[in-house]
């Protein structure tokens, strides 16, 4: 039978994490260890599992060296503005003739180094204005951060997408669309169309 309490007996403890939680927030290789609502939104706290890590210069096993936290802006859920806070670990080799110095755990598939936006929420934005017409400045506002965030966290997303000819493979009934893209500026973007299928081929 269920426990109904379980999840809430489970979350504050550091030695177990809660399956309930997890599932819920479903980002890969992290637990949430604390959910917080507040005014401004949800702000999701994980870590990694503890594990051995070796130095990646010299393979010696490393010395743990704290954590760092990091802020990354996520996927609106539940209709709030969600902020995960990573709290990365850290490592010093103890090797004396090692160069490395201090470490921090990474997980592209969490957010690249120096992100801003987490992996899928990069993804998500990306899809928003390639195939539901989103602007820049509404993605900021359902995100909760700025337009130059929002814009410097996907723009190199776009350029790919752009040099990628293969979006031009089945192509064979090309339309128009003009959005408006940024109000505060009065810009129009123009976008090329697939008429048979929802994706857009460019835009200028
Ligand atoms: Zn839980
Ligand atoms: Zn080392």
């Amino acid at each position: 039978m269920s426990e109904p309490t379980a999840c809430a007996a489970r979350c504050p403890h550091d030695d177990a994490y809660c399956d309930n939680c997890d599932r819920l927030v479903g980002l890969p290789g992290v637990h949430v260890i604390d959910v917080d609502r507040r005014p401004a939104g949800l702000v999701v706290e994980v870590e990694s599992p503890p594990a051995v890590m070796g130095c990646p210069t010299c393979g010696v096993v490393a010395r743990s060296h704290g954590r760092r936290t990091v802020t990354l802006v996520d996927i609106p859920c539940f209709g709030a503005p969600t902020r995960v806070r990573w709290r990365k670990r850290t490592w010093t080799c103890p090797e004396p003739s090692c160069p490395v110095g201090v470490f921090t755990e990474q997980d592209t598939g969490i957010a690249n180094p120096r992100a801003m936006l987490t992996t899928r929420a990069c993804r998500w934005a990306t899809e928003q204005v390639r195939r539901e017409h989103a602007s820049i400045a509404g993605l900021a506002r359902q995100l909760a951060t700025t337009w130059r965030t929002v814009w410097r966290s996907i723009e190199p997303i776009l350029a790919r997408a752009a040099a990628d000819e293969s979006r031009f493979t089945g192509v064979t009934t090309l339309g128009v669309d003009e959005h408006l893209v940024r109000h505060e500026a009065l810009l129009f973007r123009m976008e090329v169309r697939d008429l048979h299928r929802p994706a857009v081929v460019a835009v200028g």
